[in-house]
């Protein structure tokens, strides 16, 4: 298949989320499994032009934005370990700044023009490369007008003749909502401006644009793939997204094995691997959790169960239920706490007075640490992720690659990746973690409690848990295999 992937975040050239750890390294398993595949993303200026050998690829255009037509040219690359090439769209003026999309906690005033731009230089590019792809992949609002563009202005154009196109939706509540007055900007003909095609109450809406015209539709879960088309979830694009629902699917993103390998990773104080008796315990795992304690200043004893959190520090991640049930157990129970993370100042404020409180039980760290992150996946015996909503979430992933048990709220894709410990999953073995319903302190408490409860009373059972954790497959190639079936399913619709 000759695969075109659009994304206006790709690693190792730019990233601030999980969309370009999708769109840096979903490419190359494709390209191991036999596809032709390139990738577009804006040249923006923070990507090093000498480090990533950018060279001109000699194709220039100009693009109509609203009245007036934009110059621009096309670069090119390799993505690092593949020939997977990558074409980066240049307009200084759009992308020359020093962020990807606002500054100071605003958008840009003209992320209308610059992703219109990006999307029309792409389907451009491809017409003077003389590349007729089988598929354009879309990745979120930036790249939400290509369905549309080529379902009407280029609907009758023999590049694009068999080009289908798929769009994964990486979170739902960016949207990339506009003005009415940007309609103009797009190309698109007013006439599209109604409540089933591009407009939201009255306002421009390029996800929802790119759901109502791709040929296929995809979420980075199964579970959240069923939950955005509820009103709980569906940040008001619920309906059309029932509408669509025969072509919504989930596919659960991978997570990096060679970063992420507790075998390999060299952050560690000692690796060591799945392969350990469930009577006898894992010994590696154990110096990485004493090492944890020295690190977070607590008391190095590895009878104590310790509680790892990594992760922003934002309401959607839980704290509003973590805060209080960590009070609680910091003071009345025999348990550790480390947590890693930067966000909401009001959780920093209220993490540091409990800190103070409890020096000896709680490790803080309120920055960012890639290093402490991996040792803490590694040291802790669990990981907290009650989430209130979660696309897919990579944490317990990493979690349970290390042998850490997570104890996740069932909701998006930790639903699909965490199965709880009940009396018959123990007995079959396919518990790997704990998991609770509802979203309040008490259902929290009970499944903090239930993991302790285990940890101490229990520890071959639990040990059978973290095994089984660190055997399941959580790699891209998994993800990958499904991407494939997809996007057959996708050219042949
Ligand atoms: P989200 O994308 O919603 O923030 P995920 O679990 O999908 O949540 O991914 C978060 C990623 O960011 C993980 O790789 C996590 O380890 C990392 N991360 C978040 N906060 C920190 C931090 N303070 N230090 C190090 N890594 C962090």
């Amino acid at each position: 298949m000759r695969v075109i992937l659009a994304s206006s975040e790709v690693v190792p050239f730019a990233k601030t989320g999980g969309l370009a750890d999708v769109a840096g390294v979903l490419p190359r398993e494709l390209e191991k499994l036999g596809h032709d595949v390139s990738i577009f993303l804006p040249a923006y200026q923070s990507i090093d032009r000498k480090l990533h050998e950018i060279k001109d690829a000699n194709i220039s255009f100009e693009i109509p934005i609203g009245d007036r037509l934009v110059a621009g040219k096309l670069l090119e690359t390799v993505l690092p370990d593949s020939h997977v090439k990558v074409f980066l769209v240049e307009q200084p003026g759009y992308f020359n700044r020093d962020s990807f999309y606002g500054q100071s906690g605003k958008d840009f005033s003209d992320n209308c023009e610059r992703f219109t731009f990006f999307c029309r230089a792409i389907l451009e590019s491809l017409i003077q490369r003389g590349e007729a792809p089988d598929l354009i992949h879309c990745n979120d609002w930036q790249t939400g007008l290509i369905p549309a563009v080529l379902k009407t202005d280029y609907n009758h154009h023999s590049c694009f003749e068999a080009t289908r196109t798929l769009l994964t939706i990486h979170n739902l509540a960016y949207q990339g909502l506009f003005d009415y007055e940007k309609m103009a900007i797009t190309g698109m003909a007013a006439k599209y401006f109604n409540w089933q095609q591009v407009e939201f109450f009255g306002k421009l809406n390029l996800l929802k644009t790119g759901i109502v015209f791709a040929d296929m539709i995809n979420t980075v879960s199964p579970t959240y793939a069923r939950e955005i088309r509820e009103p709980e979830q569906g940040c008001g694009l619920e309906g059309v997204l029932q509408e669509r629902s025969g072509q919504l699917t989930g596919i659960l993103n991978g997570i990096d094995v060679d970063d992420w390998n507790p075998e390999t990773d060299p952050f560690l104080e000692e690796n060591y691997s799945s392969n350990f008796n469930v009577h006898a315990g894992n010994p590696g795992k154990l110096v990485c959790k004493q090492a944890l304690q020295k690190e977070a200043n607590l008391k190095q004893d590895p009878e104590i169960p310790l509680i790892g959190i990594v992760g922003r520090l934002a309401s959607q991640k839980g704290w509003p239920l973590i805060l209080p049930v960590m009070k609680e157990f910091l003071e009345n129970m025999n348990a550790q706490w480390v947590v890693l993370g930067t966000g909401d100042p009001n959780y920093h404020q209220q993490l540091e007075t409990l800190q103070q409180k409890y020096p000896d039980k709680l490790g803080l760290n309120l920055g960012f640490s890639n290093e402490f992150a991996h040792r803490i996946e590694a040291g802790s015996d669990m990981f907290l992720m009650p989430s209130q909503y979660e696309p897919c979430g990579l944490n317990q992933m990493y979690s349970m690659a290390y042998g850490t048990v997570p104890i996740v709220r069932r909701t998006g894709g930790l639903a699909d990746t965490v199965v709880n410990a009940t009396h018959e999953t123990c007995e079959y073995g396919t518990a790997n973690g704990f998991c609770f319903d509802e979203f309040t302190e008490e259902a929290l408490r009970t499944a903090v409690k239930s993991a302790l409860q285990m940890y101490n009373d229990h520890r071959p059972i639990w040990n059978q848990l973290m095994q089984a954790g660190m055997k399941r497959d959580w790699s891209w190639r998994r993800s990958a295999k499904q991407y494939e079936e997809l996007y057959r399913r996708t050219i042949q619709c």
